[in-house]
């Protein structure tokens, strides 16, 4: 290797609950840790509810999640790991001594000891209209977020899609559009059951269950009109629009990762009980790491980090002991005691 690298023990993909926690508790185990997150701000899928209160973390008292979050950024810092955002891991490269360098779509390169793959869902993005051409409207009046109201003033809107955001957009342009057409392939919607029956009970058309086939543009420029297709009978509809919005959900990307020989389906790798990948030296936690009885809440990606690290320190060092022990033996903990003001006996 001719370039200048770092090695660290472990680096850990991901920066949710269970990359973040392993990032402390790797600290706990002298491991020289880095953490790396695609996004620019650590949090992982916690970042999606900051507002949601937070009851099923143990001894954790209900709590708002963007709390949570501050309060787990500041436990991963504890031991100083390098913290790297914005990097979207992609290659794998095992070197002849073993060791591993990790490669970033924008191309800056990572030397490890191990890897911890605590990816959850992947890099998450929007789900686009699945229909020819359809990208080409998203300058003009396909939206796949609405972040004002105003452009929509007195328009004929059609909302394609059944979540969350769906129903609060037709909710919250009912009253500034000319008009606003809901289209969803089920007759369940998501969100709150209040927020839905507002939209039922408004001047939105709730046509379910539907789909749109068709976009149709006279100037090549703009949607002025779509077809639907009733989901069970495929009768269809022609409906003239002025603007598109599509909330189709997330959508999972493990672009990179999924070629590294990974024994994976299309969500999860499959791991076994030291958390351990197929691959040597290559632990998983939290949502993206499958065993049976798993958990996929953030109390679980928590036990899962623990586990990961010790079986990662463990590899490298099979003498070390099986895992972390908080007490007077451990040096590290006495120092910082001794910096919150707690005496020891
Ligand atoms: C709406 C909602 C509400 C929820 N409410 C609760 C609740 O009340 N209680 C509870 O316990 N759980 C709840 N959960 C579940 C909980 O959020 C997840 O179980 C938890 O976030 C999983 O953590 P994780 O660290 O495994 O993955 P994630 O939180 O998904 O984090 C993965 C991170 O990896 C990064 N990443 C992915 N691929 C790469 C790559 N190639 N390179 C670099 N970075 C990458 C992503 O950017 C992301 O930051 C909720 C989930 C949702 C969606």
């Amino acid at each position: 290797m001719s370039e200048q690298l770092e090695l660290y023990d472990i680096t850990i993909i991901g920066g949710g609950p269970a990359g973040m926690y392993a990032a402390f508790y790797s600290g706990m185990r002298d491991m020289k840790t880095k953490l790396i997150d695609a996004k620019e701000e650590l949090g992982g899928r916690m970042l999606i509810y900051p507002e949601k209160m937070i009851w099923d973390v143990g001894g954790v008292t209900p709590i708002l999640c963007e709390k949570l979050v501050t309060q787990l950024v500041q436990q991963a810092k504890t031991f100083d790991p390098t913290i790297v955002l914005g990097q979207h891991i992609t290659g794998l490269e095992r070197q002849e001594d073993g060791t591993y360098i990790l490669e970033a779509a924008s191309g800056e390169r990572h030397w490890t000891r191990t890897i911890l793959l605590a990816i959850g869902r992947g890099i998450l993005k929007m789900a686009k209209l699945e229909l020819e051409g359809a990208e080409r409207y998203e300058v003009s009046n396909l939206h796949y977020t609405v972040q004002e109201l105003g452009p929509f003033r007195g328009k004929r809107v059609l909302i394609s899609g059944g979540g969350n955001s769906a129903v609060d957009w037709a909710n919250e342009l009912e009253p500034i559009a000319s008009h606003v057409t809901v289209v969803h392939r089920r007759d369940q919607f998501g969100g709150h059951e209040k927020n839905v029956l507002r939209m039922k009970n408004s001047s939105v058309d709730v046509l379910t269950p539907h789909e749109v086939t068709q976009l149709y543009s006279s100037n090549g420029h703009s949607i002025e009109r779509v077809t639907i297709r009733h989901i069970e009978s495929e009768e269809t509809q022609q409906l003239e629009v002025d603007a598109v919005i599509v909330n189709h959900g997330l959508k999972a990307d493990f672009s990179g990762i999924k070629d590294w020989g990974l024994h994976m389906d299309d969500w999860n790798v499959f791991v076994g009980p030291k958390l351990n990948t197929n691959l040597p030296g290559i632990f998983s936690a939290g949502d993206f790491a499958a065993y049976d009885s798993k958990i996929t809440l953030i109390a679980g990606a928590f036990t899962d980090a623990a586990l990961a690290v010790n079986s990662a320190k463990l590899y490298m060092d099979p003498e070390a002991p099986y895992m972390a022990y908080v007490s007077s033996h451990n040096e590290r903990f006495k120092e910082k005691n001794k910096a919150l003001g707690v005496t020891e006996e």
